[in-house]
């Protein structure tokens, strides 16, 4: 299995949505930047490549700031709810 996803739960008006993130381990390089910038999200596995822990761990704001510099684009962010791609 080449890819990483967990689903969030629960989500209101003072929730962050819903989120469905990814990771592509064909595409993660391991070089960690995503769990610098969202380490209640993401950890690195046995391969060191990145994974999903709780997609709850951090902010909506913290896990789109980690997808959007992620070297690789190995991390795709989705609405849960909706399928509304958020990143990439
Ligand atoms: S920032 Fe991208 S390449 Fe680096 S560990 Fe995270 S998912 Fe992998």
């Amino acid at each position: 299995m080449n890819d990483a996803s967990f689903a969030a739960r629960g989500s209101s008006a003072d929730e962050p949505p819903q989120l469905h993130i990814e990771v592509d381990h064909t595409r993660c390089a391991g070089n960690g930047m995503c769990l610098d910038l969202a380490p209640g999200v993401f950890a690195h596995n046995h391969w060191r490549q990145s994974e999903v822990v709780d997609p709850e761990g951090d902010t909506l704001e913290d896990v789109l700031e980690a997808a959007g510099n992620c070297p690789t684009c190995a991390i795709t962010v989705t609405d849960a709810l909706t399928g509304e791609v958020l990143f990439p």
